[in-house]
């Protein structure tokens, strides 16, 4: 099982199931999971809790959590016992990369498919013709979700190259592209430091909660990249848990003229070869003055 596969297997199991009002209310999920719900005090440091009793499930979810956050772990636990995987989360930060095991990934994969429908948000984003942090808070605000999770799913969507960069401990952890920036091989490369030039790194060096938007190169985001072009940056750090995530995206004509392999890797452009290599991804090019 990867990704894909989730994300499969998730539309598939919300595809029979009246969505008008999921973004309200989640009964929809918890029925078909045949699952019951309960909000309980659970102290801190624990979001839910899933025992399975003569046949039914009881998930149970702090009530001490924001209203978001327990959305989320509802469908996290619907996870569970959906994908049959069993759970191994404790004191695990959600939406942290470090140590987590890959079936806590894979329920968070299901959650999102859950918690933003991909029709409902296909629709949605598709009157925002440039992310913006207004933009992104907005996602926020009718999916009633998180931050980085809004960000996360609006990268796999963008129409446009762009990708979401979840940054921990001065390192990256982990990069979700969209379909053009994958097709035109854009590489982030995961466990190395926070790019110098970058404003994720910029704004992290000053050791406290912040939001910014600005222009960098974009070959300081992407292994083996031509130089002179740019793209925007749009970076939040959170220094409690020294977390740094970065929105970053560009125009498909601000994309270098390169080619792609059928594993996804660059071609070296050579003059002497382009008629054995078939088609260019992009045409178009701009660069920087
Ligand atoms: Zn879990």
């Amino acid at each position: 099982m990867d990704d894909q596969d989730v994300q499969r297997i998730a539309r598939d199991w919300i595809s029979d199931l009246d969505l008008s009002n999921i973004r309200n209310d989640l009964t929809a999920y918890i029925k078909k999971a045949n699952a019951r719900l309960h909000v309980d005090d659970l102290g801190s440091g624990q979001s839910g809790t899933t025992v399975t009793i003569k046949g039914k499930t009881h998930i149970t979810v702090n009530s001490g959590e924001p209203d978001e956050r327990q959305r989320f772990t509802i469908c996290h636990e619907i996870a569970h016992i959906v994908l049959g995987l069993p759970s191994r989360h404790e004191l695990v930060p959600q939406w942290g990369y470090v140590k987590r095991d890959q079936n806590e990934v894979f329920c968070d994969t299901f959650a999102a498919e859950l918690l933003m429908p991909w029709q409902q948000f296909q629709t949605v984003i598709r009157d925002i013709d440039e992310p913006s942090l207004a933009a992104i808070q907005q996602l926020t605000q009718e999916f009633k979700t998180s931050y980085p999770a809004a960000c996360s799913r609006f990268s796999q969507f963008a129409p446009f190259p762009c990708a979401f960069v979840t940054m921990e401990s001065g390192r990256i952890r982990y990069a979700a592209r969209s379909t053009t920036l994958r097709q035109i091989g854009a590489k982030i490369p995961s466990k190395s430091p926070i790019p110098d030039a970058s404003i994720a790194a910029r704004l992290r060096a000053m050791e406290k909660n912040g939001t910014e938007q600005d222009t960098v190169e974009q070959d300081i985001w992407f292994d083996d990249w031509e130089a002179g072009l740019d793209l925007t940056e749009l970076a939040r750090h959170y220094a409690k848990t020294d977390t740094t995530v970065s929105l970053i995206w560009f125009s498909e004509e601000e994309a270098p003229r390169v080619e792609v392999d059928r594993f996804g890797s660059r071609i070296i452009e050579d003059e002497g070869l382009s008629e054995l290599t078939g088609e260019l991804s992009f045409s178009k090019r701009s660069r920087r003055r």
